[in-house]
């Protein structure tokens, strides 16, 4: 199954890819943008029409209230298109910063994934007369575990509480593409990447790849749903795209540079993991020898001070010893919320 999964990854990505070279180039001798500096829940213009909020986050401090993901707004001639739908709470919020920036009406959001922080605003979107579009796996998951999730977040967070699960309205495979005369969007799906349902967004003319939490700026590397060999296999296929900056759905702005960084974590990890297995070490061994200092240097925090990277480990390690089932994670109504790998994983 493993064999047959990665298989699929390596066609999905050349699938992905063949989408940007038929995109549009940008203007001639168009100079590089620059990669705006952000304070949290500001709203800076990083290239004609196109607008970036940079959420709040609280990975790197306890203090910072967390504010969902971050958020791309695509200001076409008629409508606009909108990159996440965050929490209902924060969905407000950026709609609100939205009509700061234009009087057109919200047409498309694209949910990147269907975790609770990039999905569950999709209702207060869709009462703003948006359409909902993600990729088919994305839509699925929704469909097949949204339910029991969006009850347990909804002990967490009031908003969620006072809001409903709204399902996606339009899904895709491979690519999804909005143009006009003035903007130009394409929603691709690379492969099993943070998610098996991962959609970024190209916008081809201005060089901007909108990631979601495919690719992130910091340490929100969260792997509980991922696939770490194709996730890497994907970001090498990202990386062909023509790309001066990367909106990460968490983090900052930043470079094309950003994917080599996320690759080398991954890479990293999956080696250090492997050894340590080879060498029959348990995972608590593992994870107190792992030694990526410039994990450190890229984030701000060592490479397993955060349950989430701890996690990461623990992902790994059952990866490479085929107790996760990838199909599983992202095709069958198994619920997705669990931690540790089940025992006896049926097939579907
Ligand atoms: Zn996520």
């Amino acid at each position: 199954m493993l064999k047959r999964f990665a298989l699929l990854a390596v066609v999905g990505c050349a699938l992905a890819l063949a989408v940007y070279a038929a995109a549009d180039k940008p203007a001639e001798g168009a100079k590089q943008l620059p990669v705006p500096e952000m304070k949290f829940n500001e709203v800076k213009e990083i290239a004609p029409g196109v607008f970036f909020r940079y959420s709040s986050i609280s990975a790197n401090d306890k203090n910072i209230p967390f504010g969902g993901s971050n958020h791309t707004w695509v200001v076409f001639k008629d409508y606009v298109v909108v990159i996440d739908a965050n929490f209902p709470k924060e969905a407000a919020d950026v709609i609100a910063d939205i009509k700061k920036t234009t009087n057109k009406p919200i047409k498309y959001v694209l949910d990147t994934h269907h975790h609770g922080d990039h999905a569950y605003g999709n209702a207060v979107w869709a009462k703003e007369g948006a359409k909902i579009i993600a990729h088919t796996n994305a839509a699925r998951l929704m469909k097949t575990n949204g339910p029991k999730q969006w009850e347990e977040a909804a002990k967490d967070r009031k908003d969620i509480k006072d809001s409903e699960l709204k399902q996606v309205d339009i899904s895709f495979d491979d690519k999804y593409e909005l143009k006009d005369d003035t903007q130009h969007v394409v929603f691709m799906h690379f492969g099993h990447m943070h998610t098996a349902g991962d959609a970024s967004a190209y916008l081809p003319k201005h060089k901007i790849l909108c990631t979601g939490d495919a690719c992130v700026n910091g340490a929100f590397n969260y792997m509980g749903h991922s696939n770490s060999a194709s996730w890497i296999k994907c970001l090498e296929a990202m990386d062909k795209l023509d790309i001066d900056l990367i909106c990460p759905g968490h983090g900052k702005p930043a470079r094309k540079d950003l994917l080599a960084k996320e690759t080398r974590y991954f890479t990293e990890l999956r080696d250090a993991v492997k050894k340590g297995i080879d060498a029959k070490k348990s995972v608590e061994e593992i994870t107190k020898g792992l030694d990526l200092a410039w994990y450190k240097e890229w984030t701000g925090v060592g490479v397993v001070e955060t349950d989430m990277n701890k996690d990461s480990v623990k992902h790994v390690y059952n990866e490479l010893q085929g107790k996760i089932d990838h199909d599983r994670l992202g095709a069958t109504s198994a619920p997705l919320n669990w931690r540790q790998p089940p025992t006896g994983i049926a097939s579907r």
